[in-house]
């Protein structure tokens, strides 16, 4: 039979999977087990929906079944099947492709990574058999097919015999090697353990024939008693979903692998909410926050949503209308029993109970992540460090609309801190003399550390927020204020100190050198004045306007490259001896002067990030005063 090869990501993953030297090897059985109940909702959805198929709880089940003698383990499904081109789109291609490409050399050898991050389904097989066999039959088909691969060098697919619509997999167990022990998948004893573990709560029934042992009849009492063995079919998973468990029975080991078993995300998940609702509208759910971002979060392509299910049966894998965007990355599960199974997506968009259901899970979040920010700093950073971004852009978005809900959940980097704080921890400490938070923008917190603009405030020993994000302005732009507080940019034009220098009379005195300077370079700046920030450095850039020097540069990155400038004022410290030569070249050599400015603008661009218009100009100027 001709093989076909695998795509080259798939081979590789392969290759991990077959070396792989993880230590929990036993996931596999998690995740076939997850892929057959999956492959039962379906059906059973179906079954539920469509007049045509009559249905039969009973009919729905997995069955598994070791086999000692010839090392192998069969795992069979009566769920919705696939097709010949299904198996070729499944089996043959990793299906999150691309998660590959995040990891590096070092990392992929082990594998630990790999399995405890991105969990790799159905070629997990391949960490505990060397060859691998799946016939399946598809709801609908005559036809069923036999799919079949002993690892990289391809699989074959051929028509198969099989009665009944569903999938049984045959693991062909590796063989034991000096220190590892395959034995366990293929005893009774040792599959109940790993189900029991990770897919007790598959709401199916996982099936084996277990070999049980019973006293025999026995006519004389005094008789040692003897034993018979018979093979009895057992349930081995208590099928009570998680969600309707009583959260006290529940640890928090449960919820880790029920987040696992759904694939809701490959890290752990950094905080679960379990929700019981017993009112007017009843339902359970349970909701996760995960602890890092999903590679594509942040991406158009990233689909947020909770699944949903109607007491029971999943009606939709990803419901978007049960969460607003900027809580987007929750993971989770809703169940209502007062939900109709054949509600259409249209209709549940409308739908009042959702609506409230919705509300409900939005507020539990909430005050979930403001008690995290609370009593556990640390998981909270790590939140923030994940989605504060996403948290920011709900600010921004939809014209502030949701501002009220998310302020107290923002933190910024604190100058005096030197840690993320809330608004709510700066505005607490600020000086009676205080009136206004203050803010400085820039790339990183080392370039705002360096910030000529930031002296005074810091002089003043006022804390100074640090936005490093592209959203930050516009986020707090949006805001206008906290707790009646202004937010203010430490590089505006009025920064309301009181023991601000008074640089009027210096202004005065030196209008015509400040005239000259803005003569020369009228095109790029709206004024040149004198500084009353500046305390060491020679100058700075500041903004007159609404749209500030961050902003500009944000706004001419967007796709759309919109042009909008900032009114630049360009500050001199006149108490810095640059300033000296100004005078002079004013006095003595106007073309000086107009060097000297050229020079004092582009290093202002410099300092602020932007670029220098015209470097050649710059460096030849550069070089004139070095002559
Ligand atoms: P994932 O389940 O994360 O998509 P897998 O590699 O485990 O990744 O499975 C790939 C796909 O193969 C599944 O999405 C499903 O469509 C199909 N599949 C796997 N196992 C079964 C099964 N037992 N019955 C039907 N389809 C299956």
């Amino acid at each position: 039979m001709a093989k076909t090869a695998f795509k080259a990501e798939s081979k590789r993953l392969l290759e991990i999977m077959i070396n792989s030297i993880y230590s929990h090897k036993e996931v596999f059985l998690r995740e076939l087990m997850s892929n057959a109940s999956d492959a039962i909702d379906k059906i059973y959805y179906q079954a539920l929906t469509d007049d045509s198929l009559t249905f039969n709880r009973d009919d729905y089940y997995i069955k598994v079944i070791p086999d000692k003698e010839n090392r192998t383990l069969q795992i069979s499904d009566t769920g919705i099947g696939m097709t010949k081109d299904e198996m070729e789109d499944n089996l043959g291609v990793i299906a999150k492709s691309g998660s590959l490409a995040f990891k590096n050399e070092t990392e992929l050898e082990d594998g630990h990574d790999i399995i405890g991050q991105f969990g790799v389904g159905f070629y997990s097989s391949f960490m505990v058999a060397d060859q691998v066999t799946v016939i399946s039959k598809a709801l609908g088909s005559d036809e069923a097919y036999k799919w079949e691969s002993e690892g990289t060098d391809g699989y074959s697919i051929e028509p198969y015999e099989k009665e009944s619509v569903g999938t049984d997999i045959i693991l062909k167990i590796k063989d034991n090697g000096e220190e590892v022990s395959y034995d366990d998948f293929l005893d009774e004893q040792g599959l109940k353990t790993i189900i029991k573990k990770y897919s007790d709560f598959i709401r199916y029934p996982i099936r084996m024939d277990v070999t049980v042992q019973q006293p025999k009849e026995q006519e004389d009492e005094e008789e040692e008693v003897e034993y018979e063995e018979y093979q009895e079919e057992q349930t081995v998973n208590s099928m009570v979903p998680i969600w309707r468990k009583n959260k006290n029975e529940l640890t928090d080991e449960d919820y880790e692998n029920f987040y696992a078993e759904k694939r809701y995300g490959f890290d752990k998940p950094l905080k679960h909410i379990h929700i019981n609702v017993d009112g007017s509208i009843r339902y359970d759910a349970i909701l996760f926050i995960p602890e890092s971002a999903p590679p594509d979060y942040y991406t158009a392509d990233f689909e947020k949503g909770l699944e949903l299910y109607s007491n029971g049966v999943l009606i939709m894998n990803k419901s978007a209308d049960l969460l607003p965007d900027y809580f987007g990355f929750v993971k989770g599960m809703v169940d209502s029993e007062d939900l109709s199974l054949n509600i259409s997506r249209e209709m549940l968009q409308h739908d009042r109970q959702l609506k409230t259901i919705a509300k409900n899970i939005k507020n539990k979040i909430k005050s979930n992540l403001k008690t995290m920010q609370k009593n556990d700093r640390e998981a909270y950073e790590k939140f923030f460090n994940a989605f504060g971004r996403q948290l920011k852009f709900g600010v921004y978005n939809d014209f502030g609309m949701n501002k009220e809900d998310l302020q107290d959940l923002l933190m910024f980097y604190s100058s005096t801190e030197k840690k993320l704080v809330t608004l709510d921890d700066y505005v607490s400490r600020m000086p009676e003399d205080q009136t206004y938070i203050y803010y400085a923008a820039g790339e990183t917190i080392d370039k705002i550390d360096k910030l000529p603009q930031t002296e005074l405030v810091a002089d003043k020993g006022y804390e100074i927020l640090y936005f490093t994000e592209e959203v930050d302005e516009f986020a707090i732009m949006m805001l206008m204020n906290y707790q009646e507080k202004e937010f203010k940019s430490v590089s505006s034009g009025d920064l309301d100190i009181e023991d601000e220098d008074d640089n009027t009379e210096a202004e005065e005195e030196n209008k015509e050198v400040f005239a000259a300077m803005k003569e020369a370079i009228s095109d790029k700046v709206k004024d040149v004045k004198a500084s009353k920030r500046l305390k060491s450095h020679p100058v700075c850039l500041t903004s007159g306007g609404e749209v500030s020097i961050e902003m500009e540069k944000t706004l001419r990155n967007m796709p759309t490259g919109q042009d909008i400038n900032a009114d630049k004022i360009l500050e001199i410290n006149v108490n810095h001896d640059v300033f000296k030569s100004l005078q002079d070249a004013y006095d003595n050599d106007k073309d000086k002067l107009e060097l000297y400015t050229n020079l004092l603008y582009n290093q202002a661009l410099l300092i602020e990030g932007l670029p220098v218009q015209d470097p050649v100009e710059f460096t030849n100027d550069m070089c004139k005063v070095m002559v």
